[in-house]
C-alpha cells in the first residue's frame, strides 16, 4: 500500500485549504494558517494536525490502518 504524502489541510478559522507534504514518520503538532496567521493543535484525541484537519491521515495513521486491514 503506498502512503499518501499531500494532504490538502484545511483552517477551522478561515477554512482556508492548502496541500502540504506530510513528514513521513513524524506528527505535526502544530500549524500556522498561512493566510489568517491562527496557530492550531490538533482535536483531542487526534495525534496530528492533519489527522484532524487534512484530507488524508497522516502517515504513522495510515500504516496502522493498512496493518489494521491486512490482520483481517
Ligand atoms: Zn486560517
Amino acid at each position: 500500500m503506498a502512503i499518501v504524502r499531500e494532504s490538502a489541510i484545511t483552517c477551522p478559522y478561515c477554512h482556508h485549504q492548502k496541500t502540504e507534504i506530510m513528514p513521513q514518520d513524524s506528527c505535526q503538532f502544530m500549524y500556522q494558517c498561512e493566510n489568517c496567521q491562527q496557530v492550531f493543535r490538533p482535536k483531542s484525541g487526534d495525534c496530528c494536525v492533519f489527522c484532524s484537519y487534512g484530507d488524508v491521515q497522516c502517515p504513522p495513521k495510515q500504516l496502522e490502518a493498512n496493518n489494521q486491514e491486512e490482520e483481517i
